[in-house]
């Protein structure tokens, strides 16, 4: 179904995989499909290189675009696995369609997946921790700059090669004025902005020395919500807390995919509103044992310490925490080292 144009080089032998820096080196071919005359066209797989756009294209003016993570990951026996890429289809489509993009139909998606992955399947390399990131994505190419929906669209997906990383421990600073989401908007899609908004704050939480934001509810700035690209969970004492997704709050697989190992491993979880006083008080009374983020590109992120107004706390550091035991269940499910009880994996062939 897929038109494959190979491109005549290949960049893999001049690819350090041992030295990446996430997100910065992409494999030979992408996947470009066109969304013109009320429908989409047909997929193309081709030699990875630049956009040519009208510069009133909507996307630089309005903002509509749209994105997704996921990783592709290779076994013992160089099979290829994605991890419930079901649940990233059916995201970028809410995300879209909170946007006023066109849906995308399900066999494109699946069907350039697995073409893409077969063709840069060296750039998958073996071992814990190694992946292919895969980064979907739509824009508004239509030109003009009319302050309304674009007519004209492109769904694109790129590969990134990543390695394991480990970024140093991170501290937090809980948001008590600037806010990422709010009721009614766009905090449930992956949509651009809601990113290119994080950098300002984030910058100015950097200067006091923490790496990230917890970002509070927009109305009180009393509850947890999540951190930019993650959900967060709380563990007080043996009990797992994380807040409930709505439409501020992106619906993580990775967030889900936790809650459902906790569930079948009989760790208590709570699924509800987090307030920064409860976590400030278990704080001081010694009861909070982790904090940690869930996301694909990391999987799970353990916080060192976190931050609020004036006051600053720092984490203990656990022999066996829930954070590397959930990273653990995780990775070999995705790597298949382990059985695959939910049906998450699917196999690219
Ligand atoms: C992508 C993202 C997450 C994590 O979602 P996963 O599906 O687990 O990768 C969490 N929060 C935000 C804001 C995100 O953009």
């Amino acid at each position: 179904m897929i038109e494959i144009k190979k491109s005549p080089t290949s960049k893999i032998d001049k690819t350090n995989f041992d030295n990446l820096v996430f997100g910065q080196v992409f494999t030979d071919h992408m996947m470009e499909c066109d969304y013109k005359n009320g429908e989409w066209q047909k997929p193309v797989i081709k030699p990875y290189g630049p956009l040519s756009l009208d510069p009133s294209a909507r996307v630089f003016h309005y903002g509509q675009a749209v994105f997704e993570g996921m990783k592709a990951y290779k076994d013992k026996d160089d099979k290829i696995w994605l991890f419930r890429p079901e649940e990233n289809f059916n995201r970028i489509n809410r995300s879209s369609e909170r946007l006023a993009i066109p849906e995308f139909p399900k066999e494109y998606f699946f069907n350039a997946l697995v073409e893409l992955l077969k063709l840069e399947k060296d750039w998958i390399k073996k071992g814990f921790g190694n992946s292919l990131y895969l980064r979907p994505f739509v824009i508004a190419t239509e030109p003009g700059v009319s302050a309304s929906a674009a007519k004209e669209y492109k769904f694109m997906i790129i590969c990134s090669p990543a390695q394991a990383y480990y970024s140093g421990e991170v501290r937090v600073k809980f948001s008590e004025k600037y806010s990422r989401a709010a009721d009614g908007g766009v905090g449930y899609a992956k949509a651009a902005g809601n990113y290119g908004a994080q950098f300002y704050p984030t910058n100015l939480v950097k200067e006091e020395g923490f790496q990230q934001i917890i970002w509070t509810d927009a109305n009180s700035h009393e509850y947890l919500e999540e951190a930019g690209t993650m959900n967060i969970f709380f563990r007080i004492g043996d009990k797992l807390i994380t807040a409930p997704t709505n439409d501020r709050i992106l619906d993580g697989v990775t967030r889900k995919s936790v809650i459902a190992l906790a569930k079948e491993n009989n760790i208590d979880i709570e699924i509800r509103r987090v307030s920064v006083q409860e976590v400030i008080e278990a704080a001081e009374n010694n009861e909070l044992m982790e904090i940690f983020g869930s996301g694909t590109a990391t999987v799970i992120n353990p916080v060192a310490g976190f931050g609020h107004k004036d006051k600053k706390f720092e984490l203990p550091k656990l022999e066996n925490s829930y954070a590397s035991f959930f990273k653990d269940k995780l990775m070999k499910i995705q790597y298949n080292e382990a059985e695959d009880k939910f049906g998450w994996r699917y196999e690219v062939k």
